[in-house]
């Protein structure tokens, strides 16, 4: 059956030091669970970060990559330069990729396909943004996200995916989807995922709420069913925040 997880998107936040003081507080603070804790620390500190998480039940991921296995691609980083410092989680599609650096559905699709063959699980981001809701037409724009960067997958990859729901409109807005909204939204990605796959591969798929998470909301959103843990932001930057909201389930 799927997994819990919570994950901190730490963007582009913290230096090295401030890296490791925040890790050491959360390693001092955590209490066991069942609960997966990633955290995704900015490229130039992941090796710091999983030296010092090393063993001690909290997971590393970056905030992207790129789709080419190395070359002449100036500021990019390559699967393999993850790997390599074991680094085997990539957060992929995140809406501010898409809305500042142009990453298309097809492009994702290229990155998945690539983190994959390096055996590498992905957390996919997609969402539609509030003209798209505003309109009605945030199912289609979700099916069309997962359509074009995930459908041409075969089913033994799901098992390296993670799917993260992050409506543009909730992000660092503090506006968050309602349970209600955030559980519907879910419901109609496992439906979807389950006509595609069939209803084996929806059921273990975990399926993320992010936009807006906080200590304050986290439990009634992850009491839905269909929603099986959270991105986090903002609220990922302070280890009681963090830590309540991983407490949450
Ligand atoms: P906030 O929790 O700050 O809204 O950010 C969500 C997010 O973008 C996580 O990837």
């Amino acid at each position: 059956m799927r997994k819990h997880i919570v994950a901190g998107n730490w963007k582009m936040h913290k230096t090295n030091s401030e890296t490791l003081t925040l890790l050491n507080e959360i390693l001092a603070k955590k209490k066991e669970s069942k609960t997966e804790i990633i955290v995704a620390p900015t490229f130039v500190n992941l090796k710091a970060a999983n030296d010092c998480v090393n063993g001690k039940g909290i997971t590393v991921a970056a905030q992207n990559m790129h789709q080419a296995e190395g070359g002449a691609f100036t500021g990019e980083i390559a699967a393999n330069m993850l790997t390599d410092i074991n680094v085997k989680t990539v957060i992929l599609g995140h809406s501010e990729r898409r809305a500042y650096f142009h990453e298309t559905d097809g492009q994702l699709a290229d990155k998945v396909n690539t983190a994959l063959k390096h055996e590498m699980r992905v957390i996919f981001c997609f969402g539609e943004e509030l003209k798209d809701r505003q309109k009605e037409n945030h199912f289609n724009i979700v099916e069309y996200q997962l359509r074009d960067a995930l459908f041409h997958l075969e089913k033994k990859d799901w098992a390296n995916i993670v799917l993260a729901y992050e409506p543009v409109w909730a992000i660092g807005t503090g506006e968050t989807a309602s349970p209600e909204q955030a559980q519907e939204m879910h419901q109609f990605i496992r439906n979807l995922i389950a006509k595609v796959y069939g209803s084996e591969i929806a059921d273990n798929v975990s399926i993320l709420y992010g936009g807006s998470v906080k200590p304050n909301n986290a439990q009634e959103i992850f009491s839905k069913p269909d929603v099986d843990g959270g991105l986090i932001g903002g609220a990922s930057l302070h280890a009681d925040d963090f830590l309540a909201i991983v407490n949450a389930f």
